[in-house]
């Protein structure tokens, strides 16, 4: 049944988001999910979820695209908070509390937010000491 597996990818999908600390690129995906799903239908869960809101997308400094969940309890929301982009072992991570501060002249509709701090992350910040 078409519906039922539709359901199953996309379970699986968030359980895959679910599991990570960090955000997510399409290829990081497909590969947790080789048995479960094709490329093309993860790509349309990602959409359905971006849509919905229940995920939210971050362009990486590299120009890669990578996904991460969405943590925040209301339904109604911009993603306005700071991820981190670590130079060394290229994860990010949903910095939830960190949020930037700025002043929008009149106008202006800001609809998304796309501020990335990098540098190195804990982990490689210990490794290298
Ligand atoms: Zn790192
Ligand atoms: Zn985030």
């Amino acid at each position: 049944m078409k519906t039922s597996r539709n359901t199953t990818a996309k379970t699986a999908v968030l359980e895959v988001f679910e599991k990570s600390r960090t955000a997510l690129s399409h290829t990081e995906i497909q590969k947790q999910l080789q048995d479960v799903c094709d490329r093309v239908t993860i790509y349309r869960i990602l959409d359905r979820l971006l849509n919905d809101d229940i995920i939210h997308k971050i362009s990486n400094l590299d120009g890669t695209v990578k996904y991460a969940k969405c943590h925040h309890v209301n339904r109604v929301h911009i993603h306005n908070h700071a991820h981190f982009s670590c130079e060394n072992c290229h994860e990010i991570t949903c910095l939830e509390n960190v949020k930037p501060s700025y002043i929008m002249p009149h106008n202006y509709k800001v609809k998304e937010i796309n501020f990335t701090l990098s540098g190195l992350c804990p982990n490689c910040l210990n490794s290298n000491i």
